[in-house]
């Protein structure tokens, strides 16, 4: 059965990251909700017309619409491909959404891994935080840069953007709601038996063999 799992953190925790270095290693596809969102307002569709301001506000756009975002995704995939959740859940009417999301497609949680790093760390990491404009990798001015100056390492594209909402003014907002509304459910996650917290202060890859360490060894 295929594997699903969240990744659980405060904004900047490194979610995206490691989930786009889980998806190479175990063929598994990410859904982020901030990611569709953001396609969403650009693409100037109903639900991007909602959303642009909450979003620039750091507050959080309403769970009927990121839940029906996220079902709609995954009846895209086939069974057996399983899901990173990065973004989503983030408030209790959530959870329990997403409980019945997988329920009625005869999916289950196997893994919730809780991305632990310090407020003033999240505030660098959002800050210096930049992403390719053609494929979306993501990047940092200090910790993450292209190996080749100012030219994707994955499509070689040399346009970069920054997102709206990455000021540090924002981000505090940001972090209040996670701390409000998205740290609160993690007990139901933990009643089952399935959370993990990981220490996302390491670097990079020491945070991903971590990972690794919970999901075990991927498939050849
Ligand atoms: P980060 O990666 O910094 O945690 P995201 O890209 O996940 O941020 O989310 C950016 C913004 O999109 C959030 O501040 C919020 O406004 C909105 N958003 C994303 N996911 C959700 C969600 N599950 N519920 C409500 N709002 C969301
Ligand atoms: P999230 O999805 O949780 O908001 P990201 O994965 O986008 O976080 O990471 C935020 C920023 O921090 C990005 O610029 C990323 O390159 C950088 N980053 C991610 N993980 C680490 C790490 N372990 N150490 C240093 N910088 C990191
Ligand atoms: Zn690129």
């Amino acid at each position: 059965m295929a594997m699903e799992i969240i990744l659980l953190g405060p904004p900047g925790a490194g979610k995206g990251t490691q989930a786009g270095l889980i998806e190479e290693a175990y063929g598994m596809v990410q859904l982020s909700t901030g990611d569709m969102l953001r396609a969403a307002v650009k693409a100037g569709t109903p639900v991007g017309l909602k959303a642009k301001a909450v979003m620039e506000a750091g507050e959080l756009v309403s769970d009927d619409i990121v839940s029906g975002i996220i079902g709609d995704r995954l009846d895209e995939l086939g069974s057996e491909t399983g899901v990173i959740f990065d973004g989503y859940p983030r408030t209790e009417a959530q959870a329990a959404s997403l409980d019945e999301i997988l329920k009625s497609r005869g999916r289950k949680l196997n893994h919730v891994i809780e991305l632990g790093v310090d407020e003033d760390a999240l505030v660098d990491r959002i800050t210096g935080r930049y992403t390719c404009a053609k494929c979306n990798e993501g990047y940092h001015d200090r910790h993450k840069q292209p190996a080749k100056d100012s030219v994707c390492d994955e499509c070689g594209s040399t346009e970069f953007k920054r997102r709206p909402d990455d000021n540090e003014e924002t981000v505090r907002t940001r972090m209040a709601e996670y701390r409000g509304k998205t740290a609160p459910i993690l007990p139901i996650y933990e009643e089952r038996g399935i959370v993990t917290r990981v220490d996302g202060m390491g670097g990079i890859e020491e945070v991903a063999s971590s990972i690794r360490a919970i999901l075990g060894a991927p498939p050849k």
